[in-house]
């Protein structure tokens, strides 16, 4: 572990395996430094345990960063659970999940990511207290992660518009979005009632073609939806989507979006910059769901008191855009050396 390329400096990496209901799970905690570690847990189809862990190290190391960013008094950590065909979600499974994040005693706090839904929290949540995007209990937030997160990259699309395009609205733009799930169509509503026009792309076919009723969105493909001659290409689904051979193909100068991890490696950020396409780096956009859920755990927020946090997304990144303009350097350094240095200091 301590040799793996994704390893920097985790605190804790821990496996769980629950014989009677099939669980695989991961805990990874990259930094308690500002709190307790939060980060959501991924339900996924791995094709190999090396990549549940690169995946877990990756996750919870961005979760530190995005945290940090977002100003959360949070540490970074991440949850990834191994599903196949022999071993589908069920409650069982979510409740040995629960009994597990229970078990590490609130240095972890899990959440929803891909693959879990609030029914799936509100059955962890039956096994343990660490838990947040849960139904709406207070005042403060109905749990649902993704139209926040949808929001905070709604609003940072429009910053990076702005600084880059020099334009005020979006609307006559074209923007390409990649996953039309839980954030990606959610975006795409905000994005059509500003005029924008869509180009989507997904997996699912059924789901495109709500989105081509809904908004009048072209349909493109899945693999070639990033390379779209677009204003805004806008990666929801997947990470990784970034490397040499895709940032050579890129036709739009503007990447921003909700995806984890977009950038295959460091050096990805580097290209991007090169290629003279405006980055906004994927933890600082997408912080909007993190920030409600963080909110909903640690209490004492409102519903107005966390918009408000949301709309400090699009300052930061402002600011990142400034930065990289001033210096000459990639929007994704200079947030890693933001993010590492607030680190340094809570530590
Ligand atoms: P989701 O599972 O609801 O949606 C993902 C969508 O992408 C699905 O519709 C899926 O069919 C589609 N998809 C998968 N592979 C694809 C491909 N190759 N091409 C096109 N579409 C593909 O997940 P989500 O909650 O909407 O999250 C989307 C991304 O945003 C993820 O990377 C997630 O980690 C990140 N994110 C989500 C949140 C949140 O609040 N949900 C917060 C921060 C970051």
């Amino acid at each position: 572990m301590f040799d793996h390329p994704s390893f920097d400096r985790h605190e804790r990496v821990v496996f769980a395996h629950d014989a009677a209901t099939g669980l695989h799970a991961i805990v990874a905690v990259h930094s308690s430094a500002r709190g307790p570690a939060a980060g959501g847990c991924r339900f996924w189809h791995y094709n190999s345990t090396q990549d549940a862990v690169a995946d877990a190290l990756r996750l919870s190391r961005g979760m530190s960063y995005k945290n940090a960013m977002a100003g959360l008094p949070l540490g970074g950590g991440k949850a990834v659970v191994m599903l196949d065909t022999h071993r589908p979600k069920t409650p069982a499974m979510l409740e040995a999940f629960g009994r597990f994040v229970d078990s590490l005693q609130g240095q972890y706090i899990t959440a929803e990511d891909v693959g879990a839904s609030v029914a799936d929290m509100e059955i962890v949540a039956g096994q343990t207290r660490y838990v947040s995007g849960l139904p709406r209990t207070a005042v403060t937030s109905d749990g649902n992660p993704s139209p926040k997160t949808a929001l905070g990259v709604y609003l940072g699309i429009k910053a990076a518009v702005k600084f880059r395009l020099k334009k005020d609205e979006l609307r006559g733009l074209t923007i390409a979005v990649q996953g039309l799930g839980g954030v990606g169509y959610e975006l795409c509503k905000l994005l059509a009632a500003d005029g924008a026009k869509l180009r989507v792309a997904d997996v699912r076919e059924a789901v495109t073609q709500k989105a081509a009723t809904q908004f009048g969105a072209v349909v493109s493909s899945p693999d070639g939806v990033l390379f779209e001659r677009a204003d805004v290409i806008a990666p929801c689904a997947l990470g990784a989507v970034f490397d040499a051979n895709s940032i050579s193909k890129l036709q739009a100068p503007i990447v921003a979006g909700a995806a984890n991890n977009q950038l295959a490696t460091a050096q990805d950020g580097a290209r991007l910059h090169s290629a003279g396409v405006l980055y906004a780096p994927d933890y600082v956009i997408n912080a909007g769901g993190i920030i409600s859920v963080g909110r909903e755990y640690l209490g004492g927020a409102t519903a107005e008191s966390i918009l408000a946090e949301i709309h400090r997304i699009p300052v930061r990144l402002t600011e990142i855009f400034t930065r990289s303009s001033a210096t000459n350097r990639p929007t994704s350094e200079l947030a890693d050396e933001m993010a590492r240095q607030l680190l340094a200091e809570a530590r």
